[in-house]
């Protein structure tokens, strides 16, 4: 497992082929779309109905991974007010929700790839 192959949504079999449909941009708000299968080894995303509902878990922790850090880094480091602290955590939670439902997802992939 690869954490260079995930960050780049590359396919956990030949790591070529992209999971997510590219011409997107990383702050758009459109859902990013996936591919069924690879383009390269034919390798199935999707491995049953419903496989992606555990990706939720994965995306809660990257969520409150990044609500701690950034609060910890603006409210104890750069000391700014409770309510500033909580706005820019809130407006950096929504500028990253296409990002971490992409490498939530990634992750549960790789996690249940079997070689
Ligand atoms: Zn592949």
């Amino acid at each position: 497992m690869s954490l260079i192959n995930i960050l780049k949504f590359k396919c956990p079999k030949c790591k070529e082929g992209a999971i997510f449909n590219s011409n997107h941009q990383l702050f758009s708000f459109h859902v990013p779309k996936m591919h069924t299968r690879c383009d390269k080894c034919n390798l199935k995303f999707e491995k049953e109905s419903g496989f992606f509902i555990g990706a939720m878990y994965v995306s809660y922790g990257i969520t409150v991974a990044e609500f701690l850090m950034v609060f910890i880094i603006f409210y104890f480091v750069l000391k700014v007010s409770l309510l500033t602290a909580f706005m820019v955590v809130v407006g950096v939670i929504i500028l990253a929700s296409i990002l971490n439902f992409k490498l939530a997802r990634t992750l549960w992939i790789y996690l249940f790839y079997n070689k």
